[in-house]
């Protein structure tokens, strides 16, 4: 059998996508390598997307769009695609098989970025996390660092101060990337303070860690942090290594136009995954929409 649309990734990009292409009736499956929602899922309170004015729990709304693109009538299939080929028919092949189908959209999103320090990988999942919402309760009362200095640093660092002592946000220049709505949330929290001009340098510790040691860039001194956890939001990795026929950017996104085209025409991407300004849920749905609409103009064409 040959799709109409396969849509790589089940995050809101991709379900919007599955959403607006099985709306459309075109014959759409979606492969998902984990669970579908993406890093929405580790989201406590999405304050910013429209229509929920108190907010919606991340999880729940990826659970509501699943819902939506499975009524619509969209397959999903979990599975890891591994590579896609080009032709008349394409093809995307997967761990445990492969499928045709007529255009492809990618919406593979992003992996968290890791530190590279020595020690961070001896401690991962004991004691180093990319996970506010799965770890925090393991925190209680203790103390722990955050280092970025973006929305999701700023984001979760509050979120964290719900459990946590003290909450050390360590960043590497003076003045935050975050959002200033966040900057004013995490100000009103007593129990988070910032290290500005500091970098992550090594983690200590035997069967727990114990501290981390930071540097400040501007005047080289060593510092020591004596804390029970270090969470890491540094950004974000484009997931392209499957795509190596597609036309990146320097930084490894997938460069499209505004249609969502790529370079390969009937290959579509969306999402966090391509070269953009703005990534937030609400331009990952957008951008779905865009790509199911412009798969379905390149199969009537
Ligand atoms: P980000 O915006 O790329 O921020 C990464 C942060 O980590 C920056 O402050 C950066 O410092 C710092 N950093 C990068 N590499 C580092 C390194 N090697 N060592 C130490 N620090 C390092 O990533 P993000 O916060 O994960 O956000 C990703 C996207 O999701 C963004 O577009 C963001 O707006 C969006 N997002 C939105 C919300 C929301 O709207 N509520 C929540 C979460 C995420 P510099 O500032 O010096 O570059």
């Amino acid at each position: 059998m040959t799709y109409d649309v396969i849509i790589i990734g089940g995050g809101p990009s991709g379900l919007s996508a599955a959403i607006y292409a099985s709306r459309a009736r075109l014959k759409t499956l979606l492969i998902e390598k984990n669970g579908c929602g993406g890093q929405m899922t580790v989201t406590d309170l999405l304050e910013n997307y429209p229509g929920f004015n108190d907010g919606i729990n991340g999880f729940d709304l990826a659970v509501k769009l699943e819902m939506q693109a499975r009524d619509f009538g969209t397959e999903i299939m979990y599975d890891e695609v591994t590579s896609i080929e080009n032709g008349v028919v394409k093809k995307v092949i997967s761990i445990n098989g492969a499928c045709e189908t007529k255009t492809i959209i990618v919406a593979a999103g992003t992996s968290v970025k890791k530190m590279n320090i020595p020690g961070e990988e001896k401690f991962i999942g004991k004691g180093v996390s990319f996970c506010a919402i799965c770890d925090a309760p393991f925190y209680k009362g203790k103390d722990v660092v955050v280092i970025g200095g973006g929305d999701s640093a700023i984001q979760e660092a509050i979120y964290l101060s719900n459990f946590a002592k003290n909450v050390i946000v360590v960043h590497r220049r003076d003045a935050l990337r975050a959002t200033k709505i966040l900057q004013e949330k995490m100000a009103s929290r007593a129990n988070i303070s910032v290290i500005y001009d500091s970098i992550p340098k090594e983690i200590f510790g035997n069967d727990s860690i114990e501290k981390i040691g930071i540097t400040n860039t501007k005047t080289n001194e060593d510092k020591d942090l004596q804390v029970d956890g270090i969470f890491v939001f540094i950004g974000l990795i484009p997931n392209t290594l499957f795509l190596s026929n597609l036309t990146l950017d320097k930084n490894g996104y997938v460069i499209t136009d505004e249609n969502m085209n790529t370079s390969i025409p009937g290959i579509f991407a969306c999402g966090d995954i391509r070269k953009k300004q703005l990534r937030q849920v609400v331009t990952a749905a957008s951008d779905g929409a865009q790509a199911a609409v412009s798969a379905q103009h390149y199969i009537e064409n």
